[in-house]
């Protein structure tokens, strides 16, 4: 089974539902450890994309991830606009022109937009950013698709990965972004774009669960 440009659409859609959802979680988790604006980032960032879909309706899933980046991008500000941006970018480039994306093409568009954010970010895993959650993401994605599972139970592995590596950023120090200022004092929080890294995944996983 494939992921349709129909299912791309309903998973962006879905994600703009769950952060809307959990703005207010998101906004907490950073007042504790940042400025308390991600869950409003990512409100104010997803409305916008939601107000742009309907052009992109008709469009290759390239077209519609690179659509999503370019609207993260000049949305949102902070740290969390410019990573999400490329995130998405990339991945919109990884599957240019395709109308649909098999196992190994969602794994590539993972890749390249996961790269995308950790050359943009220069953050590696343990340093406390979104970077925990999407990379082991990544890992697992591939080590499913290269079991040849179906991409239902892979996105599964990927977003469980995901989690864990959310919940991993609790006790670590913060080294990147502004949660590093704190120094030690970032211990024992759970980093807000690693968690909304992981509702992002799980929208996919969910959405795209009979894929
Ligand atoms: P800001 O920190 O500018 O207020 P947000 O609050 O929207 O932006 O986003 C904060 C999140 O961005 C952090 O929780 C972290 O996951 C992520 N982040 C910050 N800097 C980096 C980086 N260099 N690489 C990867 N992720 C980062
Ligand atoms: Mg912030």
């Amino acid at each position: 089974m494939t992921i349709s440009r129909q299912d791309a659409l309903e998973w962006i859609k879905s994600v703009a539902n769950v952060l809307t959802e959990n703005k207010d979680y998101l906004t907490e988790l950073d007042s504790a450890i940042g400025d308390a604006d991600h869950g409003a980032n990512m409100f104010r960032g997803f409305q916008a994309v939601l107000a742009k879909l309907p052009g992109v309706t008709d469009k290759d899933i390239g077209t519609i991830f690179k659509t999503v980046g370019m609207t993260l991008v000049s949305t949102v500000g902070g740290a969390s606009g410019p990573l999400y941006g490329t995130f998405f970018m990339q991945a919109g480039t990884a599957s240019a022109g395709k109308q649909e994306l098999t196992a190994a093409d969602w794994g590539a568009a993972l890749e390249a937009a996961v790269n995308g954010v950790v050359m943009r970010g220069k953050a590696v895993l343990g340093d406390k950013t979104m970077v925990d959650a999407l990379t082991p993401a990544l890992e697992a994605f591939k080590d499913a698709v290269a079991e040849n599972v179906t991409i239902g139970m892979a996105l599964g592995r990927s977003v469980q990965a995901a989690e864990e590596g959310m919940k991993a950023t609790i006790p670590l120090v913060a080294r990147k972004g502004r949660a590093s200022y704190l120094g030690e004092r970032s211990a024992g929080h759970q980093d807000p774009g690693a968690t909304s890294s992981y509702l992002i995944l799980k929208c996919a996983a969910e959405t795209w669960a009979n894929s």
